[in-house]
């Protein structure tokens, strides 16, 4: 059943949806759009309710129809008029595609609506050859044509590109707002909610994603109950934990997200002597076990330990070593000299 308003789907999107809804109303629908987000914030949802009331033969204040041909055509996912263009399996964008899938295909009238719709995902991938194939076509598309590229972010386009394109940013959400999306509208559990919605860089298909990922479920026990024990470990028992960080190497990202939560939660636990402010509020006799093991600039300095060992990552270190020092740097009671 098609299920017509999108706002349930995007909350907290709402000035996106009305500018959507608007220029459809008021049918002033420019060319070329770059619809930004971070994985997961809801980018494909997006461009598909706007393509579907782009084709859509008796849009209702800016929404399809959902009963129309048109609307039932593009439900059945065989819309002649609409275009989806993925990277390959390389996750590469080539010019030759661009150039036939778009540039080309475009010259082509309308089969069934007044409209022809392309969705570039993951637009970012187009290399400046591919960028400037398209350029033209954005410059000068045939009257009917409505490109929509989505994107991470705009920064990898060209500026001749991006200054062509209406901006629809998808910015991320309020923890709390992600966690009551789970919660009241996927039935997650709480606990595992709010800690998906801490490590989701509000969005909310990332955060559902992972309190779906059973690998994910476990990847957040295994690393909560090492951080639990962590202050009572001495260093050969810290440094024996490096290989099992590097197993998870592919998954470091969240891994560091994860520490940097526990850390906070126990100086949140400490400030103010109340699980209610903590992410991991299913760990509390965990949390208040750990709290009073630190000094407290100790755990202030986790956070930084953590930054900076987000910024090492990206400069190519050995990762061995990398983990060593994190790992001994996050299991000190102290603080550490600078
Ligand atoms: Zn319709």
């Amino acid at each position: 059943m098609y299920e017509k308003s999108v706002g349930e789907r995007l909350i907290g999107h709402d000035a996106v949806l009305k500018h959507i809804r608007s220029a459809i109303s008021a049918g002033r629908v420019s060319h070329a759009y770059l619809v930004e987000g971070a994985e997961g914030a809801g980018k494909r949802t997006l461009a598909g309710q706007f393509a579907m009331a782009l084709l859509c033969k008796a849009p209702e204040n800016g929404e399809p129809c959902g009963r129309c041909d048109s609307c039932r055509v593009f439900l059945s996912g065989n819309h002649p008029d609409m275009h989806y263009i993925q990277p390959g399996e390389k996750g590469t964008l080539p010019v030759q595609r661009i150039r036939e899938e778009l540039v080309q295909d475009i010259e082509i009238l309308p089969y069934y609506a007044g409209r022809k719709v392309y969705i570039v995902e993951q637009a970012h991938l187009m290399n400046a050859q591919a960028q400037n194939a398209l350029l033209k076509t954005i410059e000068e598309p045939p009257a009917y044509g409505v490109i929509l590229l989505l994107a991470e972010n705009v920064q990898n386009f060209l500026p001749t590109v991006r200054s062509r394109c209406v901006l629809l940013r998808l910015l991320p959400l309020p923890e709390e707002t992600v966690r009551r999306v789970l919660v009241e509208r996927y039935g997650i559990g709480d606990a595992v909610a709010r800690s998906c919605a801490a490590l989701s860089s509000g969005a909310v298909g990332q955060a559902l994603r992972m309190a779906r990922s059973e690998e994910f479920i476990r990847l957040r026990e295994r690393w909560m109950e090492w951080l639990s024990g962590l202050a009572r470990l001495d260093t050969w028992e810290v440094l024996a934990r490096s290989a099992a960080l590097e197993e998870d190497k592919d998954s470091i990202q969240e891994v560091l997200r994860m520490m940097q939560v526990w850390f906070r939660d126990l100086i949140v636990l400490r400030e103010t002597g109340s699980l209610a402010g903590c992410v991991c509020q299913d760990l509390g006799d965990q949390l208040e076990s750990s709290a009073n093991l630190y000094e407290m600039p100790a755990l202030y300095q986790k956070i930084d330990i953590l930054e900076d060992a987000k910024k090492k990552l990206l400069h190519n270190v050995n990762f061995g070593l990398w983990s060593d020092w994190l790992l001994i740097g996050l299991s000190r009671r102290k603080t550490l000299d600078k």
